[in-house]
């Protein structure tokens, strides 16, 4: 999300005049864009922008960490130039432009003109079709930051995604905190928008079906979801829509009933576990990958082995795993944070262990198959070898010294040969 809020911002700082600076040492102005979602994200953030600073580029935050911190962000660093809250980034040129300094603008719950803005030139792009987060999960500080839920219109989505098409754009990666909530909160579609061909009922399962009718789009993904949303109609449009690509990042957060009702997260281990398999029932090399947090207040040795178990379960083809922060004003800052920080760390070598062994299992099940891949360009460890992605989202990697068999946005079928817990490797075939 943070990804696609600086490419508008970049998109909107060149469309009124400004020119991309070849590096951060070339640059007059730079913007840091900050997260807040766990503490070190947003020391980061903040830290950055102070050696910037000391550098003496003209600096501006923008993002999460500033809507926390508010006028603090300036006790944090005095000579920080302007600092922008995400629902505010729409305003950046004309606070450049103004160049009156320090300036602070927060946006509560303003609408971002930003939201449509993009860069040319790539075959991918992000597209926000949800924004802010209503769920109030114990430890998030989302909601806070990002704002309540809302879904932008249908015919607005479709609109910019048919112009990125005209761009060259082959992928689209629809984003929302839960983007399977989308139109649920706000009507997403109106009377003016033709029915669904497909008779779809569901606003998100009908975007599917209204981006995949755009000529070029060859690939649909988005991020991120809940297992309530894990519908027959979202199934169907699974079924339906090739472009639609087979993989899900489906947080889990916790495989214990206990934590996960405390976490506020509305699902069981079992109804979770269900989601899982109807995906991988519909077609057994549905890709899932999934958040978890280590160390939540009260987590014991007992409900981080359900956590683990749950892993083994629902066989994650990758997870990421985060060692549980107190985030200021939710609900569970104000437990104990009593889970000590060795723990947190063993905690996560687990899991990380557990995934490398699991990643190599499901990858080996994969060798002997040809994956199609839309190709992404050289591979940045290895030169002489390509890259790019399948359906599953899964890393795949081949020889091509002289880069002629195929080139970025193209795709390609690969025989795979050889498999890691993150990659595979294969032939063009
Ligand atoms: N909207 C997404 C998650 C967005 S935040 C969802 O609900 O699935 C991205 C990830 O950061 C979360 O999935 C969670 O694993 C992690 N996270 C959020 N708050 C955290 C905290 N206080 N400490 C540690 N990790 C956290
Ligand atoms: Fe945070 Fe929960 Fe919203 Fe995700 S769904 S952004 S974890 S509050």
């Amino acid at each position: 999300m943070n990804v696609r809020d600086s490419e508008a911002v970049e998109s909107m700082l060149v469309a009124a005049g400004h020119e991309k600076a070849a590096g951060e040492e070339d640059a007059e102005l730079v913007i840091v864009n900050s997260c807040t979602v766990r503490q070190k994200a947003e020391e980061k953030a903040v830290g950055k922008a102070g050696n910037l600073i000391a550098a003496k580029k003209i600096t501006g935050l923008m993002g999460c960490a500033v809507k926390r911190l508010g006028e603090d962000v300036f006790k944090k660093l005095p000579k920080l130039d302007f600092a922008v809250g995400p629902r505010a980034i729409g305003l950046i040129p004309k606070i450049v432009a103004d160049g009156r300094f320090p300036r602070l603008e927060l946006g509560e719950d303003m609408m971002s003109e930003a939201l449509a803005a993009h860069v040319n030139g790539g075959f991918q792009a992000f597209v926000t079709v949800l924004v802010g987060c209503d769920n109030r999960c114990s430890y998030c500080i989302v909601p806070d930051v990002r704002g309540h839920e809302y879904s932008r219109p249908a015919r607005e989505i479709v609109a910019e995604v048919r112009a990125l098409a005209s761009h060259g754009v082959r992928e689209v990666c629809l984003l929302g905190q839960s983007v399977l909530r989308y139109g649920k909160r706000n009507t997403a579609w109106d009377e003016r928008d033709a029915p669904s061909p497909g008779g779809y009922t569901e606003a998100f399962p009908r975007l599917l079906e209204a981006i995949s009718a755009i000529p070029g789009i060859a690939r649909i993904r988005f991020t991120s979801a809940h297992p309530k949303g894990c519908t027959d109609e979202l199934l169907r449009a699974y079924r339906e829509f090739p472009q639609v690509c087979r993989h899900l990042h489906l947080p889990v957060q916790s495989g214990s009933d206990r934590v996960l009702a405390e976490m506020g997260r509305h699902y069981t281990r079992e109804e979770y576990l269900a989601a899982v398999r109807k995906l991988r029932d519909f077609d057994p090399e549905f890709a899932i990958t999934t958040d978890v947090i280590v160390g939540y207040p009260g987590e014991s040795e007992a409900d981080f082995e359900e956590t683990r178990s749950l892993m083994e379960e629902a066989g994650f083809d990758n997870s990421f795993v985060f060692k549980y922060s107190p985030r200021p004003g939710t609900r569970s800052a104000a437990l104990p944070d009593d889970v000590p920080t060795a723990e947190k760390e063993r905690r996560d070598q687990v899991l990380l262990a557990d995934q490398e062994r699991r990643g190599q299992l499901r990858n080996d099940a994969l060798v002997g198959t040809v994956r199609v891949v839309l190709v992404e360009g050289p591979s940045k460890r290895n030169k002489s070898r390509w890259s790019g992605r399948d359906s599953g989202n899964r890393i795949v990697v081949w020889d091509d010294p002289s880069g002629v068999s195929a080139k970025a946005g193209d795709m390609v079928r690969v025989a795979i040969t050889e498999a890691h817990p993150q990659i595979l490797i294969g032939k063009i075939c």
